[in-house]
């Protein structure tokens, strides 16, 4: 690898070098510890072999590592003045870049586009903060495997995917995303290692498919579980109510669960609400 780019002084060499400096506007937060890309790097790809998707290179902190660990990688990047940086400074010849916006992308196409046969997908990031959850929900919904996501995002966000029932931050995103997810977090990482420094901290969480849910009516499945946590300091009863349009069916639905219907969402399992799921559906599909 040539020297590393997650540095204050090589960044501030590149983005004198060919002006580009960060941009507020599309979350430009370049890491500047490249102990940090490597610990991310090394959480993100377990074999060279794996095809590894980065969102939002910047000007390539992330991105030398990944190119490092696997021998195949496409970085997509909304910013048109960064392609010509990153083909400079990172010098492999597996790399891939595409100038375009990741909310745009067809995910699904993609995988097909570069996947091997039998290849394994990863995704791994330093997110651009302002559309953490869009991307997310975007991979969550992806037809194609992909095998885990590794990604650096706001602290508190980061604490909503892990959060479990009766935890404050338990939350709809959270039921949703562990029923596709197991989630963990790789790391904490302080504010003082970006360029510049956001005014939060950040976390990094893996998100590895598991596949162990299979509902026939996912999207249905999705919206009773935001419909529950609707209110928050209403009983469930009083959200789920508002789902099935009938208030008897409400409680005999919940009381055939064994669920009370005095409780709050944030008191139910993601079990809790797949039982939910299955009579609610069965009783109005
Ligand atoms: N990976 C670099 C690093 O760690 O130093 C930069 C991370 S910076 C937090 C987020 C990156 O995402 C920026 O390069 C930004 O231009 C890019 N970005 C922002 N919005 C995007 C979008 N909609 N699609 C693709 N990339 C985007």
């Amino acid at each position: 690898m040539k020297q590393a780019i997650a540095t204050v002084k090589k960044t501030k060499e590149i983005q004198e070098k060919y002006k580009v400096f960060t941009k507020k506007s599309f979350g430009q937060n370049f890491i500047i510890e490249p102990g940090v890309v490597e610990k991310i790097a090394n959480a993100a790809i377990q074999s060279r072999d794996e095809l590894v998707f980065e969102i939002g290179p910047g000007i390539g902190a992330l991105t030398q590592f990944l190119c490092e660990k696997s021998n195949q990688v496409v970085a997509f990047e909304i910013d048109e003045r960064l392609p010509v940086v990153l083909e400079n400074e990172i010098g492999f010849d597996h790399l891939h870049i595409v100038l375009e916006d990741i909310l745009k992308v067809d995910i699904d196409e993609k995988i097909r586009e570069f996947r091997k046969p039998g290849q394994k997908v990863v995704f791994a990031s330093n997110l651009p903060y302002y559309i953490t959850t869009p991307i997310l929900f975007k991979l969550f919904e992806a037809n194609e495997e992909i095998e885990r996501i590794t990604v650096m995002m706001q602290k508190e966000v980061g604490e909503r995917f892990l959060a479990h029932e009766n935890d404050k931050e338990y939350n709809a995103l959270s039921v949703i995303t562990q029923y596709r997810c197991d989630v963990k977090k790789v790391m904490d990482v302080s504010r003082r290692v970006f360029w510049p420094s956001p005014n939060v901290d950040s976390m990094v969480i893996q998100f590895s498919f598991h596949h162990k849910y299979h509902l026939e009516d996912e999207n249905y499945f999705f919206d009773l579980v935001k419909a529950c946590f609707a209110q928050r300091r209403k009983t469930i009863y009083n959200n789920f109510q508002n789902f099935v349009k009938d208030k008897a069916l409400a409680k005999e639905l919940l009381e055939k669960v064994n669920i009370d219907p005095s409780t709050r969402a944030q008191q139910c399992t993601l079990e809790d609400f797949i039982r939910l799921y299955e009579v609610t559906y069965e009783s109005t599909g």
